[in-house]
């Protein structure tokens, strides 16, 4: 199906809610101690709980009850005192047990938001507040294996691996908004470093629920779930996709069934899985082996207490302590690591003005994240100490070295050395001794007597040639700045 751009889309609005799964960072599993290492031989982690021996118990994971809490503590949900497990049924070569761990009526977190930058790259954008309808936890399912002609094979080493299930209303009325969303769950996740957020890996996964309405109308439309998603492009291309097939479906006089669609990279459309006649009826009952899990108020105020200061926080409180440009605050937050980083540079500044750390801002945004980049790492893999981003920037700030000997020595001080180290070595500090420079200036202006003729005959655009040849002349080392002022003094007095 193709989807022209003649179809009516302004006389429609998309309503969509997300269903987010997040696999927690713990070192074991929700139900018992197998670990959850990444990668390791198929069914190596595993024991008859990972198993679904019968007679085995589970015990839960406080650990993993904590990085729940956090994340809707960060999404402003309230957290049940107690709540309750529940077994979902449905029968699958994945799951041993014949049912999934789950929660039901009485889940962890409920009734939170967090907001939606419009353009995150500018402060005091837009926001649009979306509801988080409820949090809660569960155990993954094992992973079939079908690429075999004959077989599937099942691993179980991802099987119990702690979830959260992030629900939200349906708030979203567009791809974008959707992938806003979703971008902003991941990055909190990874603030509060619980998740490591790969949907390649499947290590976060996201159901869209899509339906569309007239515009002016109250009432939802019948929604379609898509799934199968495994990337923030395709998430925003499945969206597009599923409301454009809903309105030219509604145009053409049809209706959209409730079902479950899958979303086929290969031909970029959703197909149907199966409808809401093939539903499973899960008969969710409590769970009989678990007891209700009880969150004291201390126990959550230890956790609250430890909570770290989220992105969005962050960006504000870098526009009005260090008065960067909302464009850096958002650059320099996306990543908590990098953030930090930035904080550190600016600690080890001697004057801390608002000059120095956007250098140290524009150092970071362009030499040290271009190097990220190249290298394909992470700025904690990088061999970079704060103080020397630091040094660096008081050093051409105060004209001790020019810009371009500052991005020259960046590769040693990224082997560790200090830059005013590798500038006293090197005998790179800047010459701003007058006499030295006259001299220079003189040996120039003897050399190029028509340019000079030129000069003051009024092509004063030569004033870059003059400074462009005293600076090689020096390698560089000579202050532009005094240059320029004796260069003026020479030719225009
Ligand atoms: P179900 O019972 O089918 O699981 P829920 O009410 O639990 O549906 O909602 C699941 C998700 O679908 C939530 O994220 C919710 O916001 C979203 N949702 C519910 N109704 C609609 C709708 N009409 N259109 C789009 N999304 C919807
Ligand atoms: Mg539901």
């Amino acid at each position: 199906m193709s989807h022209s751009s003649s179809l009516p889309t302004a006389k429609y609005e998309a309503v969509i809610g997300l269903e987010v799964h997040a696999q927690l960072l713990t070192k074991s599993k929700i139900f018992c101690g197998d670990s959850t290492e990444f990668g390791m031989p198929p069914n190596t982690n595993i024991s008859p709980v990972s198993l679904g021996h019968p007679g085995v118990l589970p015990v839960l994971n406080k650990q993993a009850v904590e990085f729940a809490i956090k994340m809707g503590l960060a999404t402003h949900c309230q957290i049940r005192p107690v709540s309750l497990f529940a077994r979902k049924h449905y029968f699958y070569p994945d799951l041993p047990k014949g049912y999934q761990i789950s929660q039901f009526d009485e889940p962890l977190c409920y009734e939170g938001w967090i907001d939606i930058e419009e353009d995150p790259k500018v402060e005091n954008t837009a926001t649009k507040r979306i509801g988080i309808t409820r949090i809660h936890m569960e155990e993954d399912a094992g992973k079939s294996i079908h690429d075999l002609d004959i077989d599937t094979l099942v691993d179980l080493n991802r099987a119990g691996v702690p979830l959260i299930e992030i629900v939200s209303e349906p708030d979203l009325r567009s791809a974008q908004d959707s992938v806003a969303y979703l971008t902003q769950i991941r990055q909190i996740l990874l603030y509060l470093d619980i998740c490591d957020g790969n949907m390649e890996e499947g290590s976060m996964r996201c159901d869209a629920n899509i339906s569309i309405r007239p515009i002016g109308q109250k009432e939802f439309g019948t929604k379609t779930e898509v799934k199968n998603m495994n990337s923030f492009r395709n998430v925003e291309k499945a969206i597009e996709y599923e409301i454009a097939r809903q309105i030219e479906l509604v145009e053409a006089g049809g209706t959209v069934v409730q079902e479950t669609r899958g979303w086929d990279a290969a031909s970029q459309t959703t197909k149907s899985q199966r409808s809401k006649e093939q539903a499973h009826d899960y008969r969710y009952f409590p769970e009989p082996d678990l007891p209700p899990l009880r969150v004291s108020n201390n126990w959550l105020a230890s956790i609250q207490a430890a909570m770290p200061e989220l992105a969005l926080d962050r960006k504000h409180r870098f526009v009005k302590e260090f008065g960067l440009p909302g464009y850096d605050a958002h650059v320099l937050t996306q990543e908590r690591a990098v953030a930090q980083f930035f904080e550190d540079a600016c600690s080890h500044l001697s004057e801390k003005t608002n000059n120095r750390t956007k250098l140290v801002s524009n150092w970071i945004m362009t030499e040290v994240m271009r190097t990220l980049g190249e290298k394909k790492i992470t700025i904690q893999e990088l061999n970079l100490a704060p103080q020397h981003v630091a040094e660096l920037v008081e050093l051409f700030a105060t004209d001790a070295i020019s810009s371009k000997i500052a991005k020259e020595i960046f590769p040693e001080v990224l082997q560790g050395k200090s830059p005013k180290k590798v500038v006293e070595e090197k005998g790179l500090a800047q010459v701003s001794d007058t006499s030295f420079i006259v001299d220079i200036v003189e040996r120039i202006l003897a050399g190029n007597p028509d340019e000079v003729s030129r000069y003051r005959g009024g092509k004063t655009n030569l004033m870059g040639f003059f400074v462009g040849q005293a600076l090689k002349e020096t390698k560089g080392k000579a202050n532009p700045k005094v240059v320029t002022q004796i260069l003026q003094e020479r030719l225009d007095g």
